[in-house]
């Protein structure tokens, strides 16, 4: 008798637990911004972008749902963001003083803390991929200008899309050029539409990523923050993903995105104290926004420019885009 009821708890055991875990442990959390600074007021613009996070908000989420990697999520999802023209990365990206695109962008692993990075790339039209082959397919974290190119040129078309420079130019980036080129020194309210997304998978791993066109009228060759690992993008799974976008030179100066990552490991704050305290802090001056996920799942989406366009779901339901103040 007794062995006939050990023998039905045993076959029932496994089931039974497997069942409980996928129901408890199941979270999923991500976040996305389209950039810090001076929210346009145009109708049609805004109505575009708040289009364009909201697919990309919904494609990231039935990938997660789906079981699908953090890391490909963040990949697809800015990828999306760099097709789209109201954007300041891939298409739609700024023109630099010299007239020109240069392409910034990373991606790091939270599991594993592999992550790759690109500069001033200038014919890829998904530079978040290329940033992707840098962390898988090389040894290295950042490849720039030329040899980004001909790492690319390596990768072949099968791989990594390339189009001509002038593919980027949209008429709105002209005419920020040529607004700021009339401005002395330039607004930071023209730093608007970089791209980021960070994502925690049913299995718990944390990615993020970021891709820009910079800032309107930097010099030849200038590199923000974005393709920056610790500086515009950092993932860690004991920790947070962030990605941030602003004055990029605030952000490497103070090392923004590994900081959010460090106060919570080392001071034990929160995710949302953590970012709160760098973008209130008066000795840093930093100008910009900040999104990022915790391992429990929390979202944080802060700036302190005029707007930021955004957008975040989760497991629990909520689902939210917003692209003003
Ligand atoms: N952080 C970017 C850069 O400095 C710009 C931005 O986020 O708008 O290149």
């Amino acid at each position: 008798m007794n062995r006939c009821i050990l023998l039905i708890v045993l076959t029932l055991l496994p089931q039974c637990s497997l069942g409980h875990d996928v129901a408890t442990n199941a979270k999923y959390a991500i976040v996305i911004h389209g950039g810090a600074g001076r929210i346009s007021t145009d109708a049609d613009h805004r109505t575009q972008r708040q289009k364009v996070l909201a697919h990309a908000l919904s494609h990231g989420e039935t990938l997660l749902k789906e079981g699908k990697s953090s890391l490909q999520v963040v990949e697809e999802v800015v990828r999306i963001l760099e097709d789209a023209p109201e954007f300041n990365a891939g298409r739609g990206a700024v023109l630099n003083a010299a007239e020109q695109h240069e392409l910034d962008a990373s991606i790091m692993d939270g599991k594993t803390r592999a992550c790759g990075g690109v500069a001033g790339v200038k014919t890829v039209r998904h530079p978040i991929t290329l940033a992707r082959h840098v962390m898988t397919d090389t040894r290295h974290v950042l490849l720039a200008t030329d040899g980004a190119e001909t790492f690319a040129d390596q990768l072949g078309p099968e791989n990594i899309q390339r189009v001509p420079n002038s593919w980027f130019t949209t008429d709105k980036a002209r005419k920020n050029l040529r607004e700021a080129q009339a401005v002395v020194p330039m607004p930071t309210e023209f730093c608007i539409g970089t791209v980021g997304c960070v994502a925690l998978d049913l299995d718990g791993n944390i990615a993020a990523a970021t891709s820009t066109g910079g800032l309107t009228n930097k010099k030849f060759g200038r590199i923000g923050d974005s393709p920056i690992i610790g500086a515009g993008t950092f993932a860690d799974n004991r920790t947070c993903g962030v990605s941030c976008t602003g004055v990029g030179e605030d952000f490497i100066r103070n090392s923004i995105a590994f900081n959010v990552s460090a106060q919570m490991e080392y001071a034990g704050s929160s995710l949302n104290d953590s970012v709160q305290n760098l973008l209130n802090d008066k000795e840093r001056r930093i100008s910009g926004g900040i999104i990022a996920v915790s391992a429990a799942g929390e979202i944080t989406m802060q700036f302190n420019t005029g707007g930021m366009s955004r957008a975040a779901a989760d497991s629990t339901g909520r689902h939210e885009v917003h692209v003003a103040e």
